[in-house]
């Protein structure tokens, strides 16, 4: 088969496609895994309940069955989805919105591949633009999403210890540099892995830059404000022309309907409409129908707050109580301070076992984590250690399997140091 630049690009090997393939295998190898790994959201009984009721509303009356099933929305999104949403952030937020400002692509993945591409890459003056990722470790979803090599640029953090076990990354503005080759900034919020939530202030100095050079900061809120809010620190939401918002309906509990929406310029909105026609005439109606009716309400908001984040929330408390207790007076270890989404991030500073060794040792014992040296795209080899002692483990599935995957990981990491250390 010969493959063109971009044929070859998409079907090399990649971080991602290696990764999901091993996660995949494993779950194919025993029914009784437990799936610490992905990003699946948990199944939230409330939720459930709200989406089968609308649903079944939908069902019963033939006009909606014919939106729902039985047209082509227009490449920009479902255009009732997007005037409630208009709606509810102006009375929320007062950002002062118009139709011209939203966009939906099927599942903000998709979103950022067009975004990331429209702004990185080759110039027509013969430049290259980078997309700046300004707080490593940042999500691995982005790492292959480049046309062009090379398109991301990281930057180390800073690490601050915020209790004897817990640290935090903040954004290093020494080492931030934006530039005439900056094509955009890019941060997700809550941050995938980490469970960081990058402060206002944080978000407001990004901006800053970005405002510098006039490219844009996309801000990739999967997890995070207005909706699906897991979030367990104050953390206010930031849009105006300079900022690109993506946002998502998955970690609401609708992945498999992929639902991403931009809130951006119209300049970006109307370029995505485009690249969406393309690529896929229309976007897919099931999940902005279904959602609808929570935006209008408004109910999306105090559904996220007040039933999809204490959800998160007491499954973090309980994740992190049991691997505390597991570890018991070790004292060689922390986790970043859980801020928001649905993972926690270990440090084991020093472990005689590099993190993908961890990962192994750990699927051998029945327990699936995602090593943490994938989650530092865009930035270049080196010696810092650190990328190969984390690991990310996520919480979202059962209680007792996520407590008995804790109580693993503790032992595996003692037995490594009674081992070899
Ligand atoms: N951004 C982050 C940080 C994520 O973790 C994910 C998925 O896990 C996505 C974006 C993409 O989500 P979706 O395409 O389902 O909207």
């Amino acid at each position: 088969m010969k493959l063109s630049a971009f044929g070859r690009k998409f079907t090399a090997d990649s971080g991602i496609t290696s990764l999901m393939d091993d996660l995949g295998h494993a779950l194919a190898s025993g029914d009784d895994m437990i799936m610490m790994g992905g990003g699946n959201p948990g199944q939230v009984p409330e939720m459930q309940d709200r989406l089968t009721a609308i649903l079944a509303d939908m069902t019963r009356d033939p006009e909606a069955m014919k939106r729902l099933v039985g047209i082509y929305d227009p490449p920009q999104g479902e255009k009732r989805f997007i005037a409630s949403l208009v709606d509810l952030l102006n009375r929320e937020y007062g950002w002062g919105l118009t139709a011209d400002n939203i966009a939906l692509t099927n599942g903000s993945q998709a979103a950022f591949f067009m975004l990331f591409n429209m702004f990185g890459g080759d110039f027509d003056d013969g430049s290259h633009r980078h997309i700046l990722l300004p707080l490593a470790p940042e999500y691995i979803g982005y790492a292959d999403a480049g046309i062009a090599p090379e398109l991301f640029r990281a930057v180390e953090p800073e690490i601050s210890f915020t209790g004897p076990h817990e640290f935090k990354y903040r954004v290093d503005f020494d080492a931030v540099e934006v530039t005439a080759e900056t094509g955009a900034i890019c941060v997700s919020r809550p941050t995938n892995p980490t469970g960081n939530v990058v402060t206002d202030e944080e978000l407001e100095r990004l901006e800053v830059l970005a405002r510098s050079q006039d490219v844009p900061l996309i801000v990739d809120g999967a997890y995070g404000t207005p909706f699906p809010s897991l979030l367990y620190v104050e953390a206010q939401p930031r849009w105006n022309e300079q900022v690109i918002l993506c946002l998502s309906l998955s970690k609401l509990g609708l992945p498999a309907a992929r639902t991403g929406i931009v809130i951006a310029a119209p300049g970006i909105i109307k370029a995505l409409s485009g690249i969406n026609a393309i690529m896929n005439l229309a976007t897919g109606s099931f999940g902005a129908m279904l959602a609808e009716p929570l935006v209008r309400s408004g109910e999306i908001l105090s559904l996220s707050r007040e039933v999809v984040c204490p959800f998160y929330h007491a499954k973090m408390e309980r994740a992190v109580r049991a691997f505390t207790d597991a570890m018991g007076d070790d004292c060689r270890w922390y986790v970043h301070k859980p801020e928001g989404a649905m993972f926690l991030w270990f440090w084991f500073p020093d472990l005689p076992v590099s993190s993908l060794e961890l990962y192994q040792r750990l699927k051998a014992r029945g327990v699936l984590v995602v090593s943490g040296h994938y989650f530092f795209p865009g930035l270049p080899e080196n010696d810092w250690r650190h990328r190969h002692e984390c690991i990310r483990v996520t919480y979202s599935q059962d209680d007792e399997q996520v407590a008995e995957g804790m109580r693993r990981i503790a032992d595996e990491v003692k037995t490594i140091w009674a081992e070899l250390g």
